[in-house]
């Protein structure tokens, strides 16, 4: 099979591999598509991801597929069935897999970060792991379940109020996905601030009330304009630069919630506004993967409630996967998709 491997800092050669073995409790998966995520593009440029990486290793861990077979002890799943695999594999005994926060394990593995991934043509990964598509819905969709998972495991922690505001820091493809959860879980209002023009037409194309410029204009001005109330009850920041930490704090009003959503460069740090946290009683929420919630994803995107096909927006053979990893850090893009193998 073609397989696109990480050999370390900024070099990936594609190979042609064996098609992996299966134990009796997996599945091999014959990989439709796999999306390219901001915590590849930081494994490429050599930082670790959910879990350290010990290349040569494939990458990718938002995949779907049709099962191609299974093995001896597969209760659940048979081949042709369609697929969405959660890549985060959880050893179960440790202090934190026993208190109920699974996804802090000590010993975690994950499918695409520290075991083969999904930029291949196919890949094998334990039947618990994997989560049933309708058979009508694109596998390129499929592929956004992990990332889907991510935001809804993060707008579980911000506790969104019906009838509250939020205001969405960063118009990528996570915050597009955001956009429509907060929206989802009954925001009344709902505005996306996105330096790029493309960004933000495509939040306004999804539901946002009103979106911003935050480099031409000023946030908190704004956001009372739109909402009619100096900050949102929610923020969220997704767009993982400093600058947007702190328009979030500034956008935050007394009571806020601030969910810091993205993933930072190892060894960020940001100068807390302290009179703030105290004077506003603001809460501050991290949010790490996806503990339960990639079933939700998978049923949220078979039910079609959450709109796709405007936040993908390339896809590219998997030999070409440093093209797409290079495409997924630019402005021009939402999100990009590596298709090793086509379906439909
Ligand atoms: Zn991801
Ligand atoms: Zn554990």
């Amino acid at each position: 099979m073609k397989a696109a491997y990480f050999l370390g800092k900024e070099r990936i050669e594609t190979r042609d591999a064996p098609i992996p073995e299966i134990g009796p409790e997996d599945v091999l998966v014959h990989v439709a598509a796999c999306g390219v995520c901001g915590t590849d593009v930081h494994i490429y440029h050599g930082d670790k991801g959910s879990a350290a990486v010990a290349p040569p290793v494939i990458l990718g861990h938002e995949l779907a597929g049709v099962v191609e077979r299974t093995g001896s002890a597969v209760t659940s799943l048979r081949p042709g069935d369609r697929v969405t695999v959660d890549p985060n594999i959880y050893c179960g005994k440790c202090r934190y897999c026993r208190m109920g926060k699974k996804h802090l394990c000590e010993d975690l593995f994950a499918v695409g970060v520290n075991r083969d991934g999904g930029f291949a043509e196919y890949c094998a990964v334990p039947e618990r792991q994997c989560f049933p598509l309708d058979q009508d819905i694109p596998l390129r969709y499929g592929a956004m379940t992990e990332p889907l998972a991510c935001c809804l495991h993060g707008i579980d922690r911000a506790h969104i109020a019906p009838g509250g505001t939020v205001l969405v820091v960063g118009g990528g493809a996570i915050g597009l996905l955001l956009l429509q959860l907060a929206r989802l879980s009954g925001a009344a209002r709902v505005v996306v601030s996105e330096p790029v023009a493309m960004r933000r037409d495509a939040a306004l194309r999804l539901g946002a009330d009103g979106v911003i410029d935050p480099v031409r204009e000023d946030v908190p001005a704004r956001l009372t304009e739109l909402l009619g109330e100096p900050g949102a009850d929610t923020v969220i920041e997704c767009a993982g630069v400093p600058a947007a930490t702190e328009q979030a704090f500034r956008a935050a009003k007394r009571g806020s919630t601030l969910l810091l959503f993205s993933v930072p460069r190892p060894g960020s740090t940001y100068a807390l506004p302290l009179e703030d946290v105290y004077q506003k009683e603001l809460t501050i929420a991290g949010s790490f993967i996806n503990p339960d919630t990639h079933g939700r994803a998978a049923a949220l995107i078979n039910s079609g409630v959450i709109d796709l096909a405007p936040v993908i927006t390339h896809a590219y053979p998997v030999e070409k996967l440093d093209e797409a990893i290079r495409m997924q850090m630019s402005a021009q893009s939402l999100k990009v998709i590596v298709e090793p193998w086509h379906a439909d």
